[in-house]
């Protein structure tokens, strides 16, 4: 493993929750100022294969990152104030459900993004 690889990582384990791929590069910076991004990109990667973090799509279609997810999820964006919320499988379920039986498809739903308002942006 390579030290840059080895920054990655470290930076990776003080993170939870989402993160963009910029913000990592960001965050390796800080910690090795030689950084190279496409080390960074790939290592993630990687990463990926085996599981550590795994990637959605913000509104804007940027990849996030969500390290270590406890669980599969799907996300709610706001439009009106720009907040974002995780959606559970549970959640989900019916329309997961009702693609698979109606048009045998199956939803990713670390893909999938709901943009719309909040209950707070509505009142
Ligand atoms: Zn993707
Ligand atoms: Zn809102
Ligand atoms: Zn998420």
């Amino acid at each position: 493993m390579t030290p840059q690889r080895r920054a990655v990582l470290a930076v990776l384990s003080e993170t939870h929750g989402h993160v963009t791929g910029a913000e990592l590069v960001e965050r390796c910076r800080l910690r090795d100022p030689a950084t190279i991004p496409s080390t960074v990109y790939r290592t993630l990667d990687v990463l990926e294969d085996l599981g550590v973090v795994r990637h959605g799509h913000g509104p804007n279609g940027q990849e996030e990152y969500h390290v270590l997810p406890d669980a599969v999820h799907g996300h709610l964006h706001c439009k009106a104030c720009g907040a974002s919320w995780e959606i559970s499988a549970d959640e989900a379920s019916s329309i997961v459900r009702s693609l698979d039986a109606e048009r045998g498809f199956e939803v990713d739903l670390s893909h999938v993004t709901i943009v719309g308002r909040c209950r707070s942006c509505r009142a």
